[in-house]
This record gives C-alpha cells, sequence and structure tokens, in this order.
C-alpha cells in the first residue's frame, strides 16, 4: 500500500482541523502534521485531531528544520523535547537524520518515545490508555538546493537503523532524470521508502510513487496548500493523475517539451484513459532544449525497461530533435514525417523499438478541410496566406503544398519565412504585407491572440472579407480575437481546438490501437481551458 499523505498545519489549531477534514474529504490515506508551520498546539490539541481522523489512517508527525527546507528554528533540544511529548500521540515520527545521528543521547530519548505505547496519560480528570499500536521512525533528509552527493549513503545509513521504520529522501530535480534514480531507491531498498523530487521536473516521482511501491507520496490538501515547491493537490493526484487506479502494471505515457506545464495534453490524455479502461497514465517530462537533453531523456528512459514507458507526445522544441533521435536510433518513420522533418509523437513497442509519427499534420489537414468545406483532394489552386513560420506552421504548409495549394508565408522574422518556404516550394512575403494579400484562406500559425493576451490578433479587421476562410490555430482561448472578427466579417472560421484534438486522439489510437474516446478528450479539454480562463 502506498500512502497519499496529505501535509497539513494551520496558524490555529481550528484551522489545523479544518485542513485535516479538507484532506480526509479529498481522499488522503494518510495525515502529515507540520508542527513547525503550525501556531501555538498542545498534546490536547492533537489528541482532539487523532480523535477525528479514523484509526486507519496514519498520523504523522514532523518538525522540519529551516536548514532542511521547514519552518523550525528553535533549537534541536526543544525540537526533540516536542517530539518526545507528542510522539506518541501519532503513528510516526519523522526525524531528520542529521538530527537522528547528532548524537546518542537523542536517539535513545526519541526511541524511549516511540515505544511508549499503550501510554496511560491524564485526560478530562481520568487516567486513559492511549492506543495502544507501535510508534513508527521515519528517517528524512532534505535538500532543497539540488541532488545531494550523499544520497545513497544517506539512504544506506538510515536503514542500518534498527529504529527505522521508512527513509525519506528528498531533494529539488535538476533535470527529469533524477525521477528514474527515485524510481531506483524505490525498487532497491529493503526498507520501505519516500523518494520525492521537489520542483517542476519532479511531478513523475510524486505520481508514480505508487507504481514503484513507496511507502508514500506527500500532496496538498487543495491549492494553496502545498508545502513544498512541486506539489500536487490532492485532487490532481486522483483526478488528473489517475492515482485510485494505478498499480504496478500502469504504462507509463507523457508529454516532451519546454515550457509544458500549461499543457493541457495531460488533461486530454489521462481523461482518455480513463474513460476507455485502459491502465495508463500520462505525465509532462521537461526536457531542455537542444538535441543532447533530448537524447540524454531518451537514452535513459529506454535503458529501463521496468518503467513501462510506452509513448510520448512531443512539443516545442523537440519536434525535429525527436526525428533526429529516432533517425540516429534506427526507429521507424513514415515519408509524412520525414518530409515535415519533426514528428510529434513516439510509440514505445515492446523490446523497447521506437516509432514516430506526425500527427499534426493528418490533424492540420482535416481542420482545413472543415475551414474551407472542401476535401483535401480539391485543395488544388487554393490561394492560401500562412502567417508564422514555427512547428505549427510546418505541419501547416507540408500539408497544403502535399495537396496543391498555393502557399504564401508571412513570419515576423523574415529569414525563417524564406527558409520554410524554400523548403515545401512556396512564396513568402514580409511580415507587413500580411493584411493585403489576397487569399482563399488564411491560418494563423503565430501565437499571438494567445491567452493571457487574448484581445491582441495578427492582422485588423480589415483584412478579412468572405469569402475568405480563417482557421487559427491558437486554441487558448477556443474563440481568439481573430475568430472573432472574422466571423463579425461574414468569413467562415475554424478554431484551433479542433486541430489540438485531431493530433492528440490520433496519438491515443497509435499508442493503443483503440479508437480514441473523442468526447472525452473534448469535455475533458474544454472544463481545463474554462477552469484555466476564469484563474
Ligand atoms: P513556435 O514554433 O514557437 O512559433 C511561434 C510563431 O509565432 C513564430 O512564427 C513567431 O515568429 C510567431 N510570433 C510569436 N510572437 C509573435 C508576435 N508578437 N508577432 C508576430 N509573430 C509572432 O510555436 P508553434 O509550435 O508554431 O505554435 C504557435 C501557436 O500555435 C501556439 O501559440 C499555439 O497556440 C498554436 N498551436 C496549436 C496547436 C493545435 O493543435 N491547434 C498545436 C501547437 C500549437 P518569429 O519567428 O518571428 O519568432
Amino acid at each position: 500500500m502506498t500512502y497519499l499523505i496529505a501535509p497539513i498545519s494551520g496558524s490555529t489549531p481550528d484551522d489545523v482541523q479544518q485542513h485535516a477534514d479538507t484532506a480526509l474529504t479529498a481522499g488522503a490515506n494518510a495525515i502529515e502534521l507540520r508542527l513547525d508551520l503550525t501556531g501555538p498546539y498542545s498534546a490536547d490539541d492533537l489528541r482532539a485531531l487523532r480523535r477525528t481522523i479514523p484509526s486507519e489512517v496514519p498520523l504523522i508527525l514532523t518538525i522540519r528544520s529551516s536548514a532542511e527546507g521547514g519552518a523550525w528554528d528553535g533549537g534541536d533540544d526543544d525540537r526533540v523535547s516536542r517530539l518526545i511529548e507528542l510522539g506518541p500521540l501519532v503513528d510516526y515520527i519523522d526525524v531528520e537524520l542529521a538530527l537522528w545521528l547528532r548524537s546518542a543521547n537523542i536517539r535513545q530519548k526519541i526511541g524511549l518515545a516511540l515505544r511508549r505505547a499503550g501510554h496511560v496519560s491524564q485526560h478530562a480528570g481520568h487516567e486513559e490508555i492511549e492506543d495502544a499500536r507501535p510508534r513508527r521512525l521515519i528517517l528524512s533528509r532534505h535538500d532543497h538546493a539540488g541532488r545531494p552527493a550523499s544520497l545513497h549513503s544517506d539512504l544506506l545509513a538510515m536503514c542500518k537503523e534498527p529504529l527505522c521504520d521508512v527513509a525519506k529522501l528528498a531533494w529539488r530535480a535538476r533535470t527529469v532524470r533524477d525521477n528514474f534514480e527515485a524510481f531506483e531507491l524505490l525498487r532497491e531498498s529493503p526498507r520501505p521508502v519516500i523518494a520525492i523530487c521537489m520542483g517542476g521536473h519532479g511531478v513523475a516521482s510524486r505520481v508514480l510513487a505508487k507504481k514503484f511501491g513507496a511507502f508514500g507520496t506527500f500532496s496538498a490538501p487543495a491549492a494553496g496548500l502545498e508545502t513544498a515547491v512541486g506539489q500536487l493537490t490532492l485532487v490532481d493526484m486522483r483526478t488528473r493523475y489517475r492515482w485510485d487506479d494505478m498499480d504496478a502494471q500502469t504504462a507509463v505515457y507523457g508529454l516532451i517539451g519546454e515550457p509544458i506545464a500549461h499543457s493541457l495534453s495531460p488533461v486530454a490524455h489521462n481523461a482518455a484513459f480513463d474513460s476507455a479502461h485502459v491502465n495508463a497514465v500520462y505525465l509532462p517530462f521537461e526536457v531542455s532544449p537542444g538535441y543532447e537533453p533530448l537524447k540524454a531523456f531518451m537514452v535513459e528512459a529506454m535503458a529501463r525497461p521496468w518503467l513501462d514507458l510506452r509513448g510520448l507526445s512531443i512539443t516545442i522544441p523537440h519536434k525535429e530533435n525527436a526525428l533526429r533521435f529516432l533517425r540516429e536510433s534506427g526507429g521507424d518513420l513514415d515519408e509524412t514525417s520525414l518530409r515535415i522533418g519533426a514528428i510529434n509523437t513516439i510509440r514505445i513497442d515492446d523490446g523497447g523499438r521506437l516509432v514516430g509519427r506526425n500527427t499534426d499534420y493528418d490533424a492540420a489537414l482535416a481542420s482545413i478541410s472543415k475551414a474551407v468545406g472542401r476535401d483535401p483532394s480539391q485543395f488544388k489552386g487554393l490561394r492560401t496566406s500562412v502567417l508564422g513560420a514555427g512547428g505549427v506552421a510546418r505541419a501547416v504548409v507540408a500539408a497544403l503544398t502535399a495537396h496543391g495549394a498555393i502557399v504564401t508565408i508571412f513570419n515576423r522574422t523574415e529569414n525563417k519565412a524564406s527558409a520554410l518556404s524554400a523548403e515545401f516550394g512556396c512564396r513568402h512575403r514580409p511580415w507587413a504585407e500580411r493584411e493585403t494579400a489576397t487569399a482563399d484562406l488564411l491560418v494563423n500559425c503565430t501565437s499571438v491572440g494567445l491567452w493571457p493576451a487574448a484581445s491582441e490578433s495578427p492582422v485588423s479587421p480589415k483584412a478579412l472579407s468572405p469569402p475568405m476562410a480563417v482557421f487559427d490555430t491558437v486554441y487558448r482561448p477556443i474563440q481568439t480575437r481573430l475568430l472573432t472578427d472574422a466571423r463579425g466579417k461574414g468569413c467562415p472560421t475554424q478554431d484551433g481546438l479542433s486541430m489540438f484534438l485531431h493530433q492528440a486522439q490520433a496519438q491515443f489510437e497509435l499508442w493503443t490501437g483503440r479508437q480514441a474516446p473523442a468526447e472525452s478528450f473534448r469535455t475533458a479539454v474544454a472544463a481545463a481551458m474554462a477552469t484555466a480562463l476564469k484563474s
């Protein structure tokens, strides 16, 4: 069993109680009282809290020092006294390894407190026997700066302590690859372990704790109550990352790119896995720009078949790097991907064979087809202005030119427009001329109009007049300023959400061999966007 532990604190005992109630309602099955983050708190407050927590939900007492990222700046003597006073009232005491190793006296005192099970206390004027379960010890080490050089020797030191029941190691991940090391600790340790990578790179270590048999992972009772950088909420863990359904067999999928924190792909794919009852989870893997970081991630992931990594979505800035990696490693690439020079999808088959595809291409074709009300076979001669020369423009231009459309590219940075047009045999014109071009179709492939700058448009309304159709690849918001202006002028329009959903559904089908649950994709993305746009 892997505990979903909610750290709680508060300036008053009532706040602490309220956060505990919130955590239990949200599905926590263990509670950590962070005394270092809590105002004055007595043994009676702790007894009262314990009575409201179901007996099968362990209560952990932690007094984290400021040296390890907590807020306790009292001395060690006071800290040990509080642990000894309150320890017998909880199920687990968290003691930092550094404090534990400081002196035999400290170890002896805490050891005695741990053994005081069945302890008799004076309560409400009569003697009361607290529950008689043994108290247990978590030895911990936190490094908020990076991976400690002593990671393995710390774990060894913890495991060597006869009283240590659980070893906890938490460090700030330098790259997403630190997660792999956390999983190795979980797999190899003879003791129950908590291994967590803090920060934005550590989401995988938090979510996959259950797959790799960790003692527990920490999740905030609600947004705003996080106690560490990168901590997810209980709701995120359970609804977005499918905690309740996870087991050792859960297959892993993910998105690689940077930045990816606001990507809707995890929402969309996890909802689809859920609705199609696929035992899989989809995670964000932030990988720094450049071929070498992409290659390092792929090589390290592929060297660990036990990760059960089965597929990846690829986004900015790695679509071209991913194609190069598959080329160099003998992966399977189709004609379209090679012509576009980029892939947005990798499938990892049994035995580690890699299959690379570009689902943006078909998605762009489908959206353009809807925008102009014609089948791609009738695109010949379609005069199209493409704004932008980045990743999306590449897929759009490839799709249009392959079907005979007459494409002109306009880009703020002109040399990118000229390079892209040379590659696909089409025209390019200066950005300043974008409003005077005559076209049957205008496609916005720039990020102008993207939330939060949603009031912007890449062209003024005077550049829009029917029968020109307008397709905006931006999908956040769904109704961009450009589309609103175009509709106001009577132009047929197509939003970017249809392209996003189409490419994501094609990824699902490539990975699972099953038909994508289209409605689940759409509902999950629309709900996530409504929430994001409100916040
Ligand atoms: P990218 O490779 O970074 O390209 C961004 C493009 O936007 C470049 O051409 C850039 O011009 C241009 N641009 C940025 N700011 C500009 C400004 N202020 N004025 C004029 N041009 C500007 O990004 P991408 O992957 O192509 O994505 C572009 C947009 O497409 C995203 O914002 C996203 O909303 C949308 N998108 C949609 C889907 C979908 O499935 N619907 C998928 C991916 C992306 P320079 O070359 O001059 O920098």
